[in-house]
C-alpha cells in the first residue's frame, strides 16, 4: 500500500501548530511538526515530507533561511515549500517567491483554504514525481537497448565530431568507447581511397533527411578495413541541423558468405561448362564417322588431282594445264580445312563465358551445316524457313550452337525412326520487342505423355544408344543465357523451341 503524504508544519507559536494539525487531520495525511527553524530542517532531510508549510517570522532562524537551506539540500529540493504569512505582508511574499516557495497562505487561516492549496501541492508533487521515475524508467529502457543492440550507434555534432557511441561501436571499431568521443567520422570511414565516400560524409552532414542503409567499410584502430552497413538519421533542433546518427552494423560473416555463395556459384558454372563440353566431345564422337567421310572426299580428290599434275608434268605440251589442276588441289585442300576448323570450333573448351552478339541467322547456318553429314546418312533434310527473322543475342556462339545442333540431330533421328523424308524445318521469330524464339519442327514419332515428363532431365533417353544428357545441358545452357527452353507436342511430330533475350545494343 503506497504511504500517505507527509505534511511538515513549521511555526513558533504552539496554537498555530495545534490549530494546522486539526485543519489537517481532516486530510488522509501524515502531519510532522516543527516549532522552530533548526527542527525543521532537520525534519525535512530526516522525512522528505511530500509538502512543507512554512512559518516566515521566527525567532533565530527565519523561514527564509530555512528555505534556502532546504533548496540547497541534495535530497530536499524539490519539496514544495508554502509560506505561512500575514495578509498585507506583500514584500515578504515577493522575497519568498523569489527564493523557491511556491504558494502563501495567509494567517488568520481558512481551513478549506489550507485543505484546497496543500492538496493541490500534494497532487503536484506525486505527478512531479511520477514523472521523474517515469523519465527514469524510460532512460533506463534506453540505456539497456543502445548497449544490447547488434548495432553501433554514433551520434556526432554537425562537424562529425562523435558525442556519443554505445559499446558495440567500439566491438566494430576496436577503439574503445572513450576513444571514440571526440573523433571525427573522417578518421573511421575509409575515405582516402574512396573519394565517392568522402562525398556522401559531407551529404551526412547536410540536411538532406535520413540516408537508407549503405554499405562501405570502416578503419579499424589497427588500421584494418571492416565491411559495414550503415543508415543515417539527421539530429534537428528547431528545424536546424545539429549533427547525424548513424546506426552500424559488421558485414563481415555477409561478405564472407557472399564470397562463398559466389566461389560455389563460379564452381557451378565451370562444372556446367565442363558437362556441356563433355556432351559436344560425345556428339563429336556420334559424327566421327560422318565427318571422316566428309574429310576424306577433299583428300581424295586431292590425291586424284596430284595423281593427274604429275602425268601433265611429264608432257610438256600439257604444262599449260597445270595451273588450273593446282586452283583445284587448293579448293580441295580449303574445303578439308573447313570441316577440320568447324570440328575444332565445335570441340575447343571455353576458357570463360565467351558472351558476344550472335547473328541467330548465322547460327543456325553453321549448324545446318554440322548437322549436314547426319542429314544426308538419314535421308532427312534439314531446312531454314522461308520467313526466318534474323535477330541478335547475347551469347556465347559455341553453346547455342551446341543447343541447335543437339535440337537438329534429335528431330532427324525422330523423323528417320518415323520413316519419314519430310525436312525439319528452323525457324526464327519476334516475341515482342525484347525476345527471339527459335524453333526447330520435325515430322518424327513426337514424345509420349510419359516421355515428356522426364525429357529435361539428366540421363532419360528412349534411345538404345543415347546418354539423355543432351537436352538436360540444353536447358542449363540457356537458362545461363536468360532463356527457356521447351517442346510443343503436335499430332505430326515434336516442335522444341528456344526463347531467349536480344542483345540490348
Ligand atoms: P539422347 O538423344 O541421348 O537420348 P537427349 O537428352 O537429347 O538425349 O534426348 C532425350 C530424349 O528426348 C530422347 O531419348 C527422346 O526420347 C526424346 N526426344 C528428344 N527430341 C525429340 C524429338 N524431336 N522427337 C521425339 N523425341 C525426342
Amino acid at each position: 500500500m503506497a504511504s500517505k503524504p507527509k505534511i511538515l508544519i513549521v511555526d513558533d507559536h504552539p496554537t498555530t501548530l495545534k490549530m494546522l494539525g486539526l485543519v489537517l487531520k481532516g486530510m488522509d495525511v501524515d502531519v510532522i511538526e516543527a516549532s522552530n527553524g533548526l527542527d525543521a530542517i532537520e525534519a525535512a532531510r530526516q522525512h522528505q515530507p511530500t509538502v512543507i508549510l512554512l512559518d516566515i517570522i521566527m525567532p533565530d532562524i527565519d523561514g527564509f533561511q530555512v528555505l534556502s537551506v532546504i533548496k540547497q539540500g541534495a535530497h530536499t529540493s524539490s519539496i514544495p515549500v508554502i509560506f505561512l504569512s500575514g495578509v498585507e505582508d506583500s514584500e515578504s511574499k515577493i522575497r519568498g517567491l523569489k527564493c523557491g516557495a511556491v504558494d502563501f497562505i495567509n494567517k488568520p487561516f481558512n481551513a478549506e483554504e489550507v485543505r484546497a492549496r496543500v492538496s493541490t501541492h500534494i497532487k503536484i508533487r506525486e505527478l512531479e514525481q511520477a514523472l521523474i521515475a517515469k523519465n527514469i524508467s524510460l532512460e533506463d529502457d534506453l540505456q539497456r537497448i543502445v548497449t544490447t543492440v547488434n548495432e553501433g550507434i554514433i551520434s556526432t555534432d554537425i562537424e562529425g565530431n562523435i558525442s556519443f557511441t554505445n559499446p558495440h561501436a567500439s566491438e566494430i571499431t576496436g577503439y574503445n568507447v572513450a576513444e571514440l568521443q571526440g573523433m571525427n567520422l573522417n578518421q573511421l570511414f575509409n575515405h582516402e581511397d574512396n573519394p565517392a565516400q568522402n562525398n556522401l560524409l559531407t551529404n551526412l552532414l547536410e540536411p538532406k533527411g535520413a540516408i537508407s542503409a549503405q554499405n562501405t567499410q570502416m578503419i579499424q584502430k589497427d588500421g584494418g578495413l571492416v565491411d559495414v552497413r550503415f543508415s543515417c538519421s539527421p539530429k534537428l533542433e528547431n528545424n536546424t541541423l545539429t549533427g547525424t546518427v548513424l546506426i552500424v552494423s559488421d558485414r563481415t560473416d555477409e561478405v564472407a558468405r557472399e564470397k562463398a555463395l559466389e566461389k560455389a556459384r563460379e564452381e557451378l558454372r565451370k562444372q556446367r561448362e565442363s558437362l556441356a563440353h563433355i556432351e559436344r566431345l560425345s556428339t563429336m564422337g556420334e559424327m566421327a564417322a560422318g565427318f571422316a567421310h566428309e574429310v576424306n572426299q577433299p583428300l581424295t580428290a586431292i590425291a586424284n588431282y596430284t595423281a593427274l599434275s604429275h602425268r601433265l608434268l611429264a608432257n610438256p605440251e600439257k604444262h599449260d594445264k597445270l595451273g588450273e589442276v593446282l586452283d583445284k588441289i587448293n579448293t580441295q585442300s580449303i574445303r578439308a580445312s573447313e570441316v577440320i576448323k568447324r570440328l575444332r570450333g565445335f570441340v575447343a573448351k571455353p576458357s570463360t563465358e565467351n558472351r558476344i552478339s550472335v547473328s541467330t541467322k548465322q547460327l543456325v547456318t553453321d549448324v545446318i551445316t554440322l548437322a549436314e553429314v547426319d542429314a544426308k546418312n538419314n535421308s532427312v533434310p534439314v531446312a531454314i524457313a522461308p520467313h526466318f527473322e534474323d535477330g541478335v543475342v547475347l551469347a556465347d556462339p559455341i553453346e547455342l550452337q551446341q543447343v541447335l545442333l543437339n535440337l537438329v540431330r534429335n528431330a532427324v533421328e525422330s523423323t528417320a525412326e518415323a520413316n519419314n523424308k519430310s525436312p525439319v524445318v528452323v525457324d526464327c521469330c519476334a516475341i515482342g520487342k525484347g525476345e527471339l524464339k527459335l524453333t526447330v519442327k520435325d515430322h518424327g514419332v513426337g514424345i509420349t505423355d510419359e516421355a515428356a515428363k522426364s525429357l529435361f532431365h539428366p540421363f532419360f533417353s528412349t534411345k538404345a544408344r543415347g546418354m539423355g544428357i543432351g537436352l538436360s545441358v540444353c536447358k542449363t545452357i540457356v537458362e545461363s543465357h536468360g532463356g527457356i527452353i521447351g517442346f510443343e507436342q503436335s499430332d505430326h511430330g515434336a516442335l522444341f523451341y528456344l526463347q531467349l533475350p536480344r542483345d540490348s545494343d
